[in-house]
């Protein structure tokens, strides 16, 4: 069964003709797409569903706020749709769709302004990586690739894997929870990951599963189906207002995870991205749900760290106390970040490390 996608939100049969026309405001500025197997998730009745927030518009998306870069991807950007941010790992945006769009993307200027940071044909950047020997990693993102043909994918694997100091290959997905069926039903997929993840050379799923909901029997078995095909798997989600800010559900998805072999990997503060103020949940209330989230769960559910993808790294809030709060560099742009602990004064209200301003003190190691 190979769902069929709707871009329209007039064709969502369960919503009022009232809710089609409203949000018909929403779609023309940040645009709707999902399918049919992912809707039937929805509980309709319920209108805090997380399913549906996920994927159905609302009219708080049109109140100005943030930005369409809010990490400055762009500063990272050395040819179109190809990104060097971090040493030893390089991004390929292969596309700019996805198998149903999160109303809360950090990356909605992709479908916004379709085409105009996708890197269609990999030569130069493929040439980049060769002449870059510190790139270990590289990771196919978007948009997501799995919506890519196979025989497009697997040209672009084909390539990277001629590269010797390419040891991982990174594919970031949302199909195992918008569409495992394009995993399920793809052979010629799984014999791919079969080639290409090796003993000395592995795939890594980066899946993006927000609430446990979304972990069906489809979703479990294309998870299985790449595990099997030799590839390893971990979980990223940000932490979405209405939808997993809430330490039970948040413990509940880490622990499915675990048992289906995805260990829990990053738990994102959501960014200032226009669109995406219904869904921010302020750092310190974030950060004391994650914390409670993995109080009593097993040491391979608790693995995540609960970081913010800011311009300058991956900034990981580390600890508070009742007067400051402590961040650390996990992934720096500026490699002595490594070596420092920041301690601010703390503050309920702020949304984004930039929003943290009193500098209590940088302690070095
Ligand atoms: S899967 Fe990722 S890139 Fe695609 S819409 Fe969701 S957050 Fe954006």
């Amino acid at each position: 069964m190979y769902p069929e996608y709707l871009i329209n939100i007039d064709k969502v049969s369960k919503l009022s003709e009232e809710e089609k026309v409203a949000l018909k405001e929403v779609t023309q500025k940040y645009k709707f797409r999902s399918n049919e197997y992912y809707l039937s998730l929805v509980d309709w009745e319920d209108p805090e569903d997380p399913i549906r927030k996920i994927i159905i518009p609302q009219m708080g998306e049109l109140e100005e706020w943030g930005s369409l870069d809010s990490s400055s991807e762009k500063n990272y950007t050395v040819q179109r749709g190809f990104q060097h941010k971090y040493r030893d790992t390089a991004l390929l945006l292969v596309n700019d769709v996805c198998g149903g769009f999160c109303r809360f993307c950090f990356r909605k200027r992709l479908f916004i302004n379709p085409g105009e940071e996708v890197s269609r044909n990999v030569e130069k950047e493929i040439e980049y990586i060769k002449d870059h020997k510190e790139i270990t990693n590289v990771l196919l993102t978007g948009g997501d690739p799995l919506l890519l043909s196979t025989k497009k994918l697997k040209d672009i694997i084909t390539k990277i894997r001629e590269i010797d100091h390419v040891k991982i290959i990174r594919i970031g997905s949302k199909l195992f929870s918008f569409n495992p069926y394009r995993i399920i039903e793809d052979e010629s997929l799984l014999d791919l990951i079969e080639e290409n993840s090796t003993r000395e050379k592995r795939i890594y799923f980066m899946m993006h599963f927000n609430h446990p909901k979304e972990i069906q029997k489809p979703s479990i078995e294309a998870i299985d189906k790449v595990l099997k095909s030799g590839a390893i798997a971990v979980n990223q989600t940000p932490l979405v207002k209405g939808i997993n800010d809430n330490s039970k559900v948040l413990s509940e998805l880490f622990k499915k995870l675990s048992f289906y072999g995805v260990p829990p990997y990053y738990v994102f503060q959501g960014r200032p991205v226009k669109g995406n103020k219904p869904f921010i949940v302020p750092v310190e209330k974030g950060f004391t749900i994650f914390l409670k989230s993995i109080a009593s769960i097993s040491g391979l559910a608790k693995r995540p760290r609960f970081v913010m993808s800011h311009k300058t790294g991956k900034i990981e809030v580390s600890s508070m106390t009742k007067e400051n709060i402590i961040f650390r560099y996990h992934r720096a742009v500026d490699e002595d970040n490594y070596k420092k602990f920041f301690v601010y004064k703390r503050n309920p209200n702020a949304y984004w490390y930039d929003d943290y301003k009193d500098l209590k003190e940088i302690y070095q190691f």
